[in-house]
């Protein structure tokens, strides 16, 4: 077996070692439980207090608004649901996008049989247009959800400016943010950004799986959508998972405090892997905005007469990881929303890949990578033709 080369960053990551070490001490030593009354209870308790308080210092909120989670697709769901259970009288129109993950969209598509659900319009970069959504707020929009940045194509959203419309079209209009993609990338500030609930994840950002996070306004009403034991001051019921929000505590500390030479190291891999593919292998075009302004940990490429699958399984033959797009739906045989939303058409769908990245990439990689994606390319585009 060759060596092994990771790309696959949007659809998870590899543990950082300081984090795993935490993990290991909170599963052997600080193993009680954080709702039990003696001392190792209290103790295990406050690893949970200090994790969520390092989150809600990324984040600019109390540490009382950050509840945890399963992960993001828990978190969706908390946000969704718990605001409209709560909310029933406040009106029934929603308010999402044509770019959003299966956890959202999913949740919008089932809730059309009791709301008025809207989806935005995204332009040929991904990008919503500010214009639709203004007119698009209603006084009896009680929910908008619009991701952060896009998982397939890497969109970055001007989340500000979202918010800024929300609010003044309508003050009591909710703002779900679902920031798994930017989380430990870019720089989050729900005050300011006037966001009411941010959805989170650890597997993404090199903490362990199955845990998430959700912040919630303090103002928010807001209905628990896990009922039981009342933890998480009654909001998310079951026994806390420590390993995972310690995990998730001090990955988040590690990415903010190394946060710019991370995106260079990964922004600087793009750039010299686009350059480089380009340079070897004829008609590929990058789908979504451009390198620059792109999220720096995800690239997708068109690549002309080759089918995504196909590259991917030559690919990962050689030990090189790379997906043809969401991770969540890519075993179903369906054409990416997203890409169809951005107005691809089905062969440049069918030939599409995503090469996602983390602080993990070696740039001296790019010349085995990119020779190896060249000769997969040059014999599939032959059998294609053949
Ligand atoms: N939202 C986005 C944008 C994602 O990329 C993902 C993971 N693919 C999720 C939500 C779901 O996160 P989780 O795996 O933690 O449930």
């Amino acid at each position: 077996m060759n060596k092994e080369i990771y790309l696959d960053n949007a659809a998870t990551t590899k543990v950082d070692e300081n984090v795993m070490k935490k993990v290991n001490e909170i599963c052997m030593i600080h193993y009680g439980n954080p709702g039990s009354l003696h001392r190792k209870g209290f103790v295990a308790e406050g690893f949970m207090s200090q994790a969520a308080q390092i989150i809600a210092n990324h984040i600019n909120c109390d540490k009382e608004e950050v509840f945890f989670t399963s992960g993001a697709t828990e978190s969706n769901n908390l946000a969704i649901r718990g605001v409209l259970n709560a909310n029933r009288r406040s009106g029934k129109h929603i308010i999402t996008t044509k770019l959003e993950h299966s956890s959202v969209k999913n949740i919008y598509k089932y809730l059309e049989n009791e709301y008025e659900v809207t989806y935005l319009d995204v332009d040929n970069r991904g990008y919503i247009d500010m214009q639709q959504l203004q007119n698009s707020i209603r006084e009896d929009t009680v929910l908008v959800s619009i991701m952060f940045v896009n998982n397939e194509i890497g969109t970055i959203q001007n989340v500000e400016m979202i918010g800024k419309i929300i609010k003044s079209r309508n003050p009591n209009t909710y703002f779900h943010v679902d920031a798994v993609q930017a989380y430990g990338k870019l720089l989050i500030n729900v005050k300011k950004f006037r966001i009411d609930m941010l959805s989170m994840s650890g597997h993404k950002m090199h903490a362990l799986k199955g845990i998430g996070a959700l912040y919630v306004k303090k103002s928010v009403k807001i209905a628990p959508i896990v009922l039981g034991g009342g933890q998480q001051r009654g909001l998310r019921s079951g026994t806390d998972n420590t390993p995972g929000i310690v995990s998730m505590g001090e990955a988040t500390k590690i990415a903010y405090a190394n946060l710019q030479e991370n995106v260079m190291k990964m922004k600087t891999f793009k750039i010299k892997l686009v350059e480089a593919i380009m340079s070897r292998i004829k008609n590929v075009r990058v789908n979504g905005p451009s390198v620059e302004e792109g999220a720096p940990h995800i690239l997708n490429l068109y690549i002309k007469g080759i089918r995504g699958e196909i590259l991917l399984h030559a690919l990962s033959d050689k030990g090189i990881y790379i997906s043809t797009g969401s991770a969540c739906s890519q075993k179903r045989a369906t054409l990416s929303p997203v890409l169809k939303a951005i107005g691809c058409s089905i062969e440049e769908i069918e030939g599409t890949v995503r090469i996602s990245f983390s602080k993990y990439v070696d740039i001296n990689d790019i010349p085995y990578i990119v020779d190896t994606m060249a000769k997969c390319v040059s014999e599939i585009r032959q059998t294609i033709l053949s």
